[in-house]
């Protein structure tokens, strides 16, 4: 996937709207040169019956990014609420009516050479319309990558820093030219952590399996979201364990989560089928019930759920509401 900005797009940057050809950074800022931002991925889904754009869980993942900027010492103001706010403005300027992905990003700004960061910090959130990560429609042909998983003693995998994406990016490369759609790392005790931008579960006998936080993996709220679909909806037992690469191999059923890629199945790992090489029954139930939960079709799950339009109708209501003018 690659989403090309347009330069009239509208995007937020240095506490304004404004179009994204004049969000400019100069090419001495310090992230740049030493990997010092924190990012996010947000997903909003179209669903063309109801005429609205849903973003996906944005105040959770407004919540990570805030968290996750702590630990690089980086300051965003606004509370996360007010970011979900700023979202939903930049929906609503640049009038967006197909699947969205918006990227907020937060960094050292300070434009000089030094890699100790000072407290001179910036933000921008950028929202660009956004097809399929990867085509995994008939399933994805996945590598155990020779490149290992970033150790939280390093850089943490959790925190979603820019500079660590270098792992991701190396790994990932390399996998496309050796072939596969996508790589799976290793962590350093040598167990399966995650795809190079996503988590990883398997199905072994009647079981969904996945890594727990602690193997060096991003806590992914996809992740999150899919261990509660399975266990609800399809009474599934989750598990959160080690899993060795020799398990890749002898599993029944395999699967990617993120927010770009949604559920994206994997049909063969290290030119091996995955179970009979066809998409499980597990991978198809619990993908559909993602697509459904992330498009309003559920109502149990609407809570994840911030609908764009309705919400900026309701907003206008209230501003011109006789309440709204006598409370000033
Ligand atoms: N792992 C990595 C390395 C990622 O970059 C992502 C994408 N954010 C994920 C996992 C999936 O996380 P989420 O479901 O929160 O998008």
């Amino acid at each position: 996937m690659k989403a090309d900005g347009d330069p009239n797009l509208t995007v937020y940057f240095g506490g304004q709207y404004m179009p994204l050809g004049e969000a400019r950074v100069g090419i001495l800022t310090h992230a740049l040169h030493y990997g010092t931002g924190v990012f996010e991925g947000i997903r909003a889904h179209w669903d063309e019956a109801q005429q609205e754009l849903f973003v996906m869980r944005p105040l959770e993942h407004y919540e990570r990014w805030k968290q996750n900027c702590g630990i690089l010492r980086i300051a965003v103001p606004p509370s996360a609420q007010q970011l979900c706010d700023i979202t939903v403005e930049l929906m609503r300027r640049n009038g967006f009516r197909t699947n969205v992905y918006v990227r907020p990003l937060a960094y050292k700004s300070a434009e000089r050479v030094g890699v100790s960061p000072d407290d001179q910090d910036s933000f921008a959130v950028i929202a660009l319309p956004f097809g399929d990560y990867l085509h995994a429609e008939k399933g994805l042909h996945a590598g155990v990558s020779s490149w290992r998983r970033i150790e939280d003693n390093a850089i943490p995998a959790r925190a979603k820093i820019c500079g660590a994406y270098v792992n991701s990016a190396l790994a990932s490369d390399d996998a496309r030219r050796c072939g596969f759609d996508e790589a799976i790392f290793l962590n350093e005790s040598g167990h399966v952590a995650e795809g190079a931008t996503c988590n990883i579960f398997m199905v072994r006998k009647g079981k969904l399996v996945t890594p727990p936080v602690t193997e060096n993996v991003l806590e992914g709220i996809t992740r999150d979201a899919v261990m509660e679909l399975a266990q609800r909806e399809l009474g599934l037992l989750v598990v959160e364990r080690p899993i060795d690469r020799s398990e890749l191999y002898i599993c029944d059923e395999l699967f990617f989560t993120g927010t770009a890629v949604g559920l994206a199945p994997i049909v063969r790992v290290d030119h091996r089928p995955v179970g009979d090489g066809a998409l499980g029954a597990v991978t198809r139930g619990v993908r559909q019930l993602y697509f459904d939960a992330t498009r309003g079709h559920l109502p149990t799950y609407w809570n994840w759920l911030m609908p764009v339009y309705q919400s900026w109708m309701k907003h206008e209501q209230d501003l011109s509401s006789p309440a709204s003018i006598s409370a000033g």
